[in-house]
């Protein structure tokens, strides 16, 4: 057929059609019942088929489902821009609305860029990213990412925009441990910056806590307050990407809440609308906005369905719902709950090296030998084994990498919907058990 000559060579054919789903559950068109993990890609956060969030999407579908953005603004964008400048910390109160979490990383830079230039910084064009990162698919995104699986094909298009060691404590890149290392790892911002020189470095930009190409890695605590320092005294600008850890995932709104930090700008997506439309955002500080304000006064991005109103009304529902159910703290508690489940289980497990993570983002690295966390070889794709064995169990995780040689080692990410019932994380937990136990016995260790 036609369909499948166009679906076969990007779709796998093991994929399952999926029929519906509901709360932490999705159901496939046989019947087969899965416990959804971690979101899909850690983003449906309130579960599937949420009743107030579905009538909220009607309701606006009734009204106007499109505009274009630039003869028109709605009362949903409008609206939503207000809230997310509410929930935002310090001054960020400026929010362009884009389609994904990549183009939201392009709008940064392209904001970044923007400011220096309003400022008649022309040089100041480079924007400085960490190995193991992951910021989105799109050329200028993935020039930031430093996730080598993604990248090998397109290097001679990106730019070498990573530079500096993430925060991997489990295996520092400095042979020490905190707090005597003195954050070394912050400290190669610095180095970076004055190597390649700050005239030539608009932006610094960061996953608070590392998602698809580190398996949250938590940085220990001082080191973003480090990085806003070292950016500060270089003029350098800070973005979070909070596409992954944004929107209550990891117990606080945003992540960087955690620490002592004020970003110059916050990049969104996923979470924002818990998947129920395509969103995304790019949240800006006045500081950043006034010499563009005062300058050219517009921004040089913009999509077909930007601030797309159908989006807009169901972020809108999303925030609302989740301040409703206190999602931010049940993610915080939780998270605790789930962490010291899956901890427990490490002790009775040959291949579970560390468990990693803030509120319900949890990172699971798995290793081969204990005495010197020696990876699995990249060839025995242990991560595509386990996932797809959980898959057969009727748990969904999500495939992500560690390994102190960039991205080749083996992890998962646990992320299930922020709404989860203590019974449900029970269930995960066990079907996760019994996974690592098929492939522990299949490896005959
Ligand atoms: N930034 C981070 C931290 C992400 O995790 C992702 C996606 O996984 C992106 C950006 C890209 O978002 P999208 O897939 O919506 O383009």
């Amino acid at each position: 057929m036609k369909r499948d000559y166009l679906i076969k060579p990007v779709i796998n054919e093991s994929y399952k059609q999926i029929s519906y789903g509901s709360g932490v559950y999705l159901y496939d068109k046989d019947g087969k019942k899965y416990l959804d993990g971690s979101s899909g890609a850690v983003t449906c956060s309130l579960g599937h088929g949420v009743k107030e969030i579905i009538k909220a999407m009607n309701k606006q579908a009734e009204k106007v489902s499109f505009v274009y953005r630039s003869q028109f603004t709605t009362e949903p964008a409008e609206k939503l821009a207000e809230t997310i400048a509410k929930l935002a910390p310090a001054d960020l109160n400026w929010t362009f609305f884009v389609n994904s979490g990549s183009e939201a990383t392009e709008t940064a830079m392209k904001i970044a860029i923007q400011y220096w230039q309003e400022r008649g910084q022309y040089r100041k064009t480079k924007i400085l990213s960490r190995w193991m990162s992951y910021h989105g698919i799109t050329i200028g995104a993935l020039s930031l990412s430093g996730h080598t699986d993604r990248r090998y094909r397109f290097v001679p298009l990106l730019d070498e925009n990573p530079v500096i060691s993430p925060p991997y404590c489990y295996r520092c890149p400095y042979n020490e441990s905190f707090p005597s290392c003195g954050l070394q790892c912050a400290n190669e911002l610095e180095r970076a910056i004055k190597r390649i020189g700050k005239d030539h470095i608009a932006a610094f930009i960061a996953e608070p806590i590392v998602g698809a190409a580190g398996a949250a890695i938590t940085p220990p605590d001082g080191y973003y307050e480090k990085i806003r320092e070292v950016c500060d005294r270089h003029e350098v600008l800070f973005i979070a990407d909070e596409v992954m850890t944004g929107i209550a995932r990891t117990g606080k709104m945003f992540a960087i809440e955690h620490w002592n930090t004020r970003p110059d700008m916050i990049v969104l997506g996923k979470g924002l609308t818990a998947g129920y439309t395509p969103l995304a955002a790019t949240v800006v500080s006045d500081r950043v906005m006034e010499p563009i304000l005062s300058g050219s006064k517009q921004i040089m991005s913009g999509h077909t369905y930007s601030a797309n109103p159908q989006s807009a009304a169901t972020a809108q529902a999303v925030l609302d719902y989740m301040k409703d159910y206190s999602l931010t703290e049940a993610a915080r508690e939780k998270g605790k709950y789930l962490l010291n489940k899956l901890q427990h289980l490490q002790t009775s497990s040959n291949m579970i090296g560390d468990i990693r993570g803030k509120g319900l983002l949890i990172g699971i690295e798995f290793i081969s030998n204990f005495k010197n966390k020696q990876p699995f070889n990249k060839q025995m794709n242990v991560t595509n084994m386990i996932v797809k064995q959980a898959q057969l169990n009727g748990l969904l995780i999500y495939p992500s990498a560690a390994g102190i040689e960039g991205d080749s080692g083996d992890a998962v990410l646990i992320a299930p919907p922020l709404t989860i019932t203590e019974l449900e994380m029970d269930e995960l937990v066990s079907l996760f058990k019994k996974t690592i136990k098929e492939i522990e016995n299949q490896f005959g260790i």
